[in-house]
């Protein structure tokens, strides 16, 4: 079968059907019309509704975005802080910090909010968001040009003022009275959305239907969240039709929105390419093992031993023999061979791994190669080759036929989303450091867990589990209070 020796798919869709707008420039971003062509798995179709979407927000994009007298217009609305009846264009800004998964993640959940509401997207630049990917909009910018009015809005915290939720606290902003929104002259010009994992009552108002009225009439909206906020969007009951229309695979969102907006710049690329050409492309398959690993330990034997037993149990790799002969006669090896990509910021895992698919005789005869991109050590805040690696091994984790990760972690979210896989996640240990049995179990979706959802049910104005009501949202097996769709 040549397709296994030629892994590089000679059938590939380069625009995902339909997801992606032809007519890019391709020498400007590689990876655009490229990294299909490295996806074994061609993933999920798009909905036609989605891609139409999708069109009409790119002409949005063009028409209001940065250099557009709309753009003007707006920052002048903002200067002058009151809000218009029907502006021309309404904006949202995602600010960008924490780790790259959580910018990811973050920059995602915007764009949805920003088609569902018909806002153009900016994203904060900083933390290096405009140094990894190309992009997403043709003719247009999606990074916040410099010289925004708000100077101080990287450091909107729960504290600030004109967040939404405080100006609901402090009845700047009333939504109570039998569901009237205020007119748009009595509204400011800009709100702060903050959804992070310090977010209060009120701002978890975000997403219920009366405070989503008032935030309709406000053109310039800042959100901070760090987190995959989406499953939270589905419990917005004016958002349902179009969701349910643009989604009809509900556990398919990231997969589609991350394919979109998600193209990892030239040198990023490079980074991608030459490194799966080199240790990962002749494999028959290729097995990612995402090891997150916080704080200064620098291994920790238990979980190795989870790994092993996850893998092998599963049937994921191999089983190894006690001896240390060569049991089976080299013919046809190559088509038996699995590549394991370790990603980690230690290299202990990979070199026991290593060391043990070569010191001991596969049990299925099969060979197994094992590779780690880089060893960071720890997370670096705001350095630009750590970014630079951090993206590609995410990106190279997507490009990965089956997927093992630590869970609880977003870096391992964006891979299996970008790749349309559903990982075997590791249980954490519940008792002391004993690993668990069973080791490993199946994600319900290839979903990104929403680790802080709001617990609040807007029309019961009380405490109520989602989960109860909703059947295509479920709580996280890695995050038992999160919640993701499946
Ligand atoms: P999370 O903290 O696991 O949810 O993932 P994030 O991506 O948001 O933040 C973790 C950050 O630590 C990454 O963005 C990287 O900067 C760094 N990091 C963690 N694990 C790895 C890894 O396996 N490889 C590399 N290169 N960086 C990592």
């Amino acid at each position: 079968d040549l397709s296994l020796l030629h892994p590089r798919t000679s059938h590939h869709d380069r625009l995902y059907g339909g997801l992606l707008v032809d007519g890019f420039d391709t020498e400007s971003c590689h990876s655009r019309y490229q990294s299909a062509m490295y996806r074994r798995n061609s993933g999920r179709r798009p909905s036609p509704y989605l891609i139409s979407k999708l069109r009409r927000h790119e002409a949005l994009q063009r028409r209001c975005g940065p250099g557009t007298a709309a753009y003007s217009n707006a920052l002048d609305q903002l200067k002058s802080g009151k809000s218009v009846a029907s502006p021309e264009c309404t904006y949202i800004v995602s600010i960008s910090y924490r780790g790259l998964g959580n910018r990811i993640l973050a920059a995602a959940s915007a764009f949805l909010y920003a088609v569902l509401t018909g806002r153009v997207l900016l994203v904060d630049p900083s933390n290096e968001m405009d140094e990894l990917f190309c992009e997403p909009f043709p003719n247009t910018t999606w990074l916040l040009p410099p010289g925004f009015p708000l100077t101080n809005y990287t450091d909107f915290s729960v504290n600030t003022t004109e967040s939404y939720g405080n100006m609901v606290r402090n009845k700047v902003i009333r939504t109570d009275a039998a569901g009237d929104v205020p007119a748009a002259s009595q509204l400011p010009a800009f709100s702060y959305v903050h959804l992070d994992h310090d977010a209060t009552e009120q701002d978890n108002f975000f997403f219920c239907d009366d405070d989503q009225r008032v935030l309709r009439n406000i053109t310039w909206l800042v959100m901070r969240t760090d987190s995959y906020i989406v499953p939270g969007l589905f419990l917005v009951d004016t958002f349902q039709e179009e969701l349910d229309t643009m989604f009809p695979e509900r556990d398919a969102v990231f997969h589609h929105l991350g394919r979109y907006l998600f193209h990892p710049n030239n040198h990023v690329w490079g980074l991608v390419t030459r490194y799966y050409d080199t240790y990962l492309a002749a494999a028959r398959q290729r097995i990612g093992i995402q090891v997150r690993v916080f704080g200064a330990q620098p291994f920790s034997p238990e979980l190795l031993e989870q790994i092993t037993t996850c893998t092998q149990r599963e049937g994921l790799l191999p089983q190894v023999l006690a001896t240390r002969e060569p049991t089976f006669l080299p013919a046809s090896r190559a088509a038996k061979s699995k590549a394991v990509m370790v990603t980690c910021l230690k290299p202990w895992y990979y070199e026991e791994l290593k060391s043990m698919y070569w010191e001991h005789a596969t049990a299925t005869g099969e060979v197994v190669a094992v590779h780690q991109p880089s060893h960071e050590e720890y997370q670096h805040f705001g350095a630009r080759s750590h970014d630079h690696k951090a993206c590609a091994e995410i990106y190279l984790l997507s490009l990965t036929d089956v997927l093992v990760t630590t869970g609880r972690s977003t870096f391992g979210y964006v891979a299996q989303g970008l790749a349309g896989v559903r990982p075997w996640v590791m249980y954490k240990p519940t008792n002391g450091s004993e690993v668990p049995d069973p080791p490993c179990g199946r994600d319900v979706s290839m979903e990104p867990c929403f680790h802080m959802p709001p617990s609040y049910d807007c029309r019961l104005k009380q405490w109520r589990d989602p989960t109860k009501d909703v059947p295509y949202i479920q709580h996280c097996d890695d995050a038992f209070w999160g919640l993701k769709l499946v």
